[in-house]
């Protein structure tokens, strides 16, 4: 029985990789050509997930203990604690070496080449696999996992339903910059992960400067409007200028530009599939964008694919796998990454006049005066909420 992957970040690569080492035949595709080409993510998570999800070391850029925020009115908010709370992955490094594990576990690893789905029955696919350098294959395969991300490709060339319009998508579009800084530039974002809230900022989203071994710097920003399409990246490109002028950041070397989409539904109801059809990491929702996160999640969706795949293979029918899968992704993000997905789109869809900006200043302050830095970490990469009780369900309705 052969499983082909199409699309290799995170959650393809993972899922290859499980799948290998399990004995059975894959083939993970990607359409890059090489792992550091568009390193479109900030790649921070907490340290305690990227040890439990046994991230490569390799990818490994930086550690932060603190916590930044510069609130609507420009003042800087610091929480810190004694030990590393996270971690900031080079997320071309992240890719090369989740790859090289799929290789190693026995994985065909295809790059430069993009998966389209010929037919799709309930036993099995014909796909075509396009490389950049003109060949075209055609292959027969038991199941084919959509893991390209949140462009979600094969689903939507199949017509699987999208997210409904009572779930809409909730998308942000991302542009990042990586930086050279030096020793004295760098200093004031050492250490910590540094996020920009308010509509000085950016409207309906935010900004960051995350640190990166060598004195680099990731600075991005990020927009998730109610509109699809609203804001065009030229004004996304002209908010991060500003923010680097801001920051006293523009003289520096700028060593790669990147971007990218993330998106979810909240309630998480969409179809994950079709016949031999799945899907897993962001284009199955799994990313949470109350921080902007998806890289655990989208390992985490993989895994439970693989476990029930490796143990439904006696089952024929493509449907009741799907249907254990969905499942198992319900139990497994459960109430607290929803309702971390519901104060997301409170958040952004809400932050675009100065009375949001003043919501927002009061909870920053709230935070300041009751929370540690652990606390910060709990709530947002733990969904931990309740602490916050009555105050967060008066700011969700
Ligand atoms: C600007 C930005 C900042 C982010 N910051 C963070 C962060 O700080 N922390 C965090 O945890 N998450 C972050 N994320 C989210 C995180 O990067 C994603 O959730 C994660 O990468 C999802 O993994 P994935 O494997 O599902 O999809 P992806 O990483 O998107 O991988 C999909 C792959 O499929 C390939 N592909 C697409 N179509 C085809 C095709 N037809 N055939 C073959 N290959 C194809 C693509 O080239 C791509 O490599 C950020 C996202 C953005 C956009």
């Amino acid at each position: 029985m052969t499983f082909l992957v199409a699309g290799a970040g995170p959650a393809g690569a993972r899922l290859a990789t499980a799948l290998a080492e399990a004995g059975r035949e894959v083939i993970l595709v990607e359409r890059l050509t090489d792992s550091h080409r568009n390193s479109f993510s900030s790649a921070a998570l907490s340290r305690c997930e990227a040890l439990r999800l046994n991230i490569p070391q390799s990818a490994w850029s930086a550690t932060w203990s603190g916590w930044q925020v510069l609130d609507p009115s420009g003042h800087e908010h610091q929480w810190w604690d004694a030990n590393p709370l996270g971690v900031v992955l080079d997320f071309g490094r992240l890719r090369s070496a989740m790859w090289s594990r799929a290789h190693a576990a026995g994985a065909e690893v295809v790059t430069g080449c993009t998966v389209r789905i010929e037919s799709l029955h309930s036993d099995g696919a014909h796909v075509l696999l396009q490389h950049v350098d003109g060949r075209r294959q055609h292959r027969h395969v038991k199941w084919v996992i959509d893991a390209t991300g949140s462009s979600r490709c094969l689903l939507r060339q199949v017509s699987v339903p999208q997210p409904s319009t009572a779930d809409p998508l909730l998308e942000g579009v991302g542009v990042e910059w990586l930086l050279q800084a030096d020793d004295r530039v760098s200093a004031r974002w050492l250490d910590r992960i540094s996020f920009f809230l308010g509509t000085r900022w950016i409207p309906h989203g935010y900004g960051w400067v995350f640190p990166m071994e060598h004195n680099r710097l990731k600075v991005g920003v990020c927009c998730l409007p109610p509109q699809h399409g609203n804001g065009s990246k030229s004004d996304l490109l002209a908010r991060l200028q500003a923010l680097l002028r801001n920051c006293k950041l523009e003289g520096c070397a700028v060593l790669d530009r990147h971007g990218g989409v993330v998106s979810s539904s909240i309630a998480r109801q969409e179809s994950l599939g079709s016949g031999a059809l799945l899907a897993v990491g962001d284009a199955a929702s799994t990313a949470n964008l109350l921080g902007g996160e998806g890289i655990r999640h989208a390992i985490d969706s993989a895994d439970l694919l693989a476990e029930t795949l490796l143990n439904s293979e006696s089952v024929d029918q493509a449907d009741a796998i799907r249907q254990t899968y969905e499942q198992a992704l319900h139990r497994w993000f459960g109430w607290r990454w929803r309702v971390a997905g519901k104060l997301a789109r409170r958040t952004w869809w809400g932050l675009d006049s100065s009375s949001a900006d003043r919501r927002v200043e009061r909870i920053i302050h709230g935070l300041s005066r009751t929370s540690s830095a652990r606390d910060l970490s709990n709530l947002l990469f733990q969904y931990r909420f309740e602490r916050y009780g009555l105050r967060l369900l008066r700011y969700l309705i």
